[in-house]
């Protein structure tokens, strides 16, 4: 393990780029939450990555425990991914029309996931879930869509009030530029809080069109749900005729092969996918009961469309990724990140550190509190100052981890017996000296 054992030499050139991408681009980023702001650092430019390493442009190397945010499950760039899509892309990198490909992901998916019997390819998680919201009004002909806090649906206007993710890593109520219109129709609760869901279903009868639900969140650091409370929203869907959608752009092929419905046994009428289906390339999905996805067009009334959709290079490089999942894989991604969790719970004892480790197959949390962390309310009791020291500390000893308290943690399979030991090493030292 000598070759990980590398502090930060310097991030001189990382700075240097930093300044010149922060003329040119707002935050000198493309999305809010690489920028290190949580952290209390500037963002490290990375010029490659292969397996669980990233290397920045100042040649430090780092063990990812980002995954391009859950994307990677197989870390960076296997060969057989390369060459699938070396492939894909010798033969074109967009067709605007059909092709074969795409029949294959499209079946791949609705194997694994019994729920899905129709799917469609967008281009982000983002987008399948606009799709997913607007094909539940068209079933429905209701309005209203219940969600909850610290469940994060992507960016698009009507579910970012009280929304997670960056949302709440940069400490914001939402954003502007929404009109109350907008979000008028958008109901936030508590997750894993039943009774709220009750109520207000009871308050708005024949006015939900849908029930929005990360199954196990990710996006608030991972919290996962409560048996009860998911087999309560499916009930609660059926009772008021409600579209129950889960969205698995994080859980899906990540948890299992058939997502967080398929650990927790509950059918969803519809699912959103996006990260691993894509395995690093951009791409999303919306799929579900055929009696709701024949409503798109050009067969229904509900119009979607996209210029890249089922681009043939990401729909390769998705296929190449899923088919590289095995039931082994699942039992040695969990096996990893439960060893992992479990000894940082002991350093954690031994050293009377109050923190929280939530976990669940190869997703992982630390939280700085002493409280079980269980949703939003619990989560943010999680002191932040803290969370920026720790970051700061394993980043220095090549530890690179999700920049927010309120990001997930991914173990890929390309992670060792050796690299969890030494991520253990790093953080005993790390924690020590917060
Ligand atoms: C990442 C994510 C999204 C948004 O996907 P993008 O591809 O970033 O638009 C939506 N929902 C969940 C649960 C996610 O983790």
């Amino acid at each position: 393990m000598q070759e990980l054992l590398i502090n930060i030499k310097n991030a001189n050139k990382s700075q240097e780029l930093y300044k010149k991408a922060c003329e040119l681009m707002p935050g000198g980023v493309n999305s809010p939450v690489r920028s290190f702001k949580a952290v209390e650092l500037e963002p490290l430019f990375i010029s490659k990555a292969k397996g669980q390493y990233l290397w920045d442009v100042d040649q430090n190397k780092y063990l990812d425990f980002v995954g391009s945010w859950g994307a990677l499950i197989h870390g960076h760039i296997p060969d057989s991914i390369q060459e699938a899509v070396q492939n894909a892309l010798a033969k074109g990198t967009s067709f605007g029309a059909p092709h074969e490909d795409e029949i294959e992901l499209a079946q791949i998916i609705t194997e694994s996931f019994p729920s899905i019997k129709k799917i469609r390819l967008v281009n982000s998680g983002t987008e399948a879930i606009m799709t997913a919201i607007r094909l539940s009004r068209a079933y429905t002909k209701r309005n209203k869509i219940i969600k909850f806090s610290g469940c994060y649906h992507g960016h698009a206007d009507v579910v970012l009030s009280m929304s997670s993710s960056g949302i709440s890593t940069l400490g914001l109520p939402g954003s502007a530029g929404i009109t109350k219109n907008t979000v008028s129709e958008t109901i936030t609760l508590p997750f894993n809080d039943i009774s709220t869901t009750e109520i207000t279903l009871s308050k708005y009868p024949k006015e939900i069109a849908a029930i929005l639900v990360e199954p196990v969140i990710g996006n608030c650091g991972v919290i996962p749900p409560s048996t009860a409370f998911l087999k309560a929203l499916k009930e609660l869907a059926t009772k008021h005729k409600c579209v129950l959608i889960f969205d698995e752009v994080i859980t899906g092929f990540r948890l299992a092969k058939g997502g967080a419905q398929a650990i927790y046994d509950i059918m969803p009428d519809l699912t959103t996918l996006g990260k691993i289906i894509g395995g690093g390339m951009p791409i999303g999905a919306v799929g579900g009961k055929k009696e709701i996805m024949d409503l798109l067009a050009p067969i229904g009334p509900v119009y979607q469309a996209g210029t890249l959709s089922g681009n043939p290079i990401s729909v390769a490089c998705g296929l190449a990724t899923i088919k590289l999942l095995k039931d082994e894989t699942y039992i040695y991604l969990e096996n990893m990140t439960e060893h992992l969790c479990k000894e940082i719970k002991k350093i954690n004892e031994e050293n009377n550190i109050k923190a929280q480790v939530n976990n669940i197959g190869s997703m992982f949390s630390i939280f700085f509190t002493d409280t079980k962390v269980c949703d939003y309310t619990t989560a943010k009791k999680s002191n932040t100052q803290k969370f920026a020291k720790f970051f700061q500390n394993m980043l220095s000893q090549g530890i690179y981890l999700a920049p927010s308290q309120f990001e997930a943690n991914f173990i890929s399979t390309a992670f060792k017996e050796e690299d969890i030991n030494y991520t253990l090493e790093a953080y005993k030292k790390s924690i020590l000296e917060i």
